[in-house]
């Protein structure tokens, strides 16, 4: 049995060689014992908490591990909106209902990127020790009625579809757009997928919207994730070097995440860290999460790269980060996304 700490706020159990029936059977198993656990508090009184369980077999509801995690975690939603505290055993109807609203999804996306409904959102980055605000991420947006969907909800969808390049470049063109109407003299902070990074008619379009912009090629800066990994990265590395020799600005995302960030580092002519958020939200009350950030800093100390870090969602973590040396900072504490940028003093929110 494997189990991994995905998010804080998730656990993956991996079970080997296991039926539904063998599936079922532990996570009742699962559920029960998270049931029957407590944590006692100062004053004496008891804490409970409760587990919602979601189900995915191999190969009965999906093939591929992307989506038997996606089958699973649609199930474990099912389990919460059941009632929680329940485990969420699938029928055929739900493998039918949510690989439905998977294509509707999809259709959705392909809708909005056909119809340009794209939309940059800004959130602001701000210079630790100054506090200014000195940069925006461009954060891409769909609305559909009155609700916004966030890029969480589509971006992997565009990527595997193979149409993220036309979202990329419809966002970039709309964010510069109205970063120059709106007279912002620091930098922009873009999200490129490797994937659309590497085709040529695209690099060739985001330089022609990048100059008809007249925005700076210095004040533009592309984050490279790894979420979406290529497996060409010496065509990678080659794309990138070129936009470097140009003048752009390029950021590592999201770093610490995965497998591969130290090999971006090396091999990339990075500016930019972007510490994962996950760290940062932590590192007040794990040790070990504060010693990630700690050495992520002197590492690009080291090598005369800035740090970003993301998710500050505090106070007290904004001004850890100060005392730790930390240059930006980036997260709700700070600025929420929003549909314009007013670059105004900054000012804490009031909690
Ligand atoms: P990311 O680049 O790591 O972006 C940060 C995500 O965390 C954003 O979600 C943002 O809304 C959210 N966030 C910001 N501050 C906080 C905070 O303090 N706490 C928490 N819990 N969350 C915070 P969003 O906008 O849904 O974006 C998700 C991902 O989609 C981004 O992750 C980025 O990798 C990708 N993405 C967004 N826009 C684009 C785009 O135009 N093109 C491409 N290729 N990818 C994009
Ligand atoms: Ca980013």
């Amino acid at each position: 049995v494997g189990a991994r700490v995905l998010r804080p706020d998730g656990v993956v159990a991996i079970l080997p060689e296991a039926n539904l029936e063998a599936v079922a059977l532990v996570a009742e198993r699962v559920r029960s014992a998270i049931a029957g656990m407590h944590v006692e508090l100062a004053g004496g009184q008891r804490l409970h908490g409760t587990g919602s369980i979601g189900l995915a077999v191999f190969p009965d509801h999906a093939e591929s591990a992307k989506d038997l995690f996606l089958f699973a975690d649609n199930m474990m939603y099912k389990a919460k909106a059941g009632g929680k505290a329940r485990v969420a055993i699938p029928t055929a109807d739900d493998v039918v209902e949510v690989f439905r609203d998977i294509t509707e999804k999809s259709a959705l996306v392909l809708d909005a990127i056909e119809e340009q409904r794209i939309i940059p959102y800004f959130q602001p980055i701000l210079d630790v020790a100054t506090k200014q605000v000195v940069a925006y991420e461009v954060l891409s947006r769909i609305e559909v009625g009155g609700d916004v969907m966030r890029a969480d909800e589509f971006v992997e969808i565009a990527e595997k579809m193979g149409v993220i390049h036309h979202l990329d470049a419809l966002v970039i063109e709309r964010a510069l757009t109205q970063m120059r109407e709106m007279g912002h003299d620091g930098y922009v902070f873009i999200n490129l997928s490797p994937r659309a990074l590497v085709l040529n008619e695209f690099a060739r379009n985001v330089r022609q919207i990048v100059a008809d912009s007249g925005i700076p090629r210095e004040r533009i800066v592309f984050e490279i994730t790894e979420r979406d990994t290529v497996k060409n990265l010496a065509l990678l590395e080659r794309f990138l070097n070129e936009l470097k020799l140009e003048g752009f600005k390029l950021a590592i995302d999201d770093f610490g995440s995965g497998f591969s960030s130290f090999h971006y580092l090396r091999r990339f002519p990075i500016d930019f860290l972007k510490i994962e958020g996950d760290f940062i939200a932590n590192m007040l009350t794990s040790p070990k999460d504060r010693a990630v950030v700690t050495s992520i800093k002197s590492l690009a100390q080291e090598m005369g790269i800035t740090i970003v870090a993301e998710y500050v969602e505090s106070q007290e973590v904004l001004d850890e980060l100060h005392v730790m040396g930390v240059h930006l900072a980036q997260g709700y504490y700070v600025g929420k996304p929003a549909r314009h940028v007013i670059d105004v003093d900054w000012t804490p929110l009031r909690s």
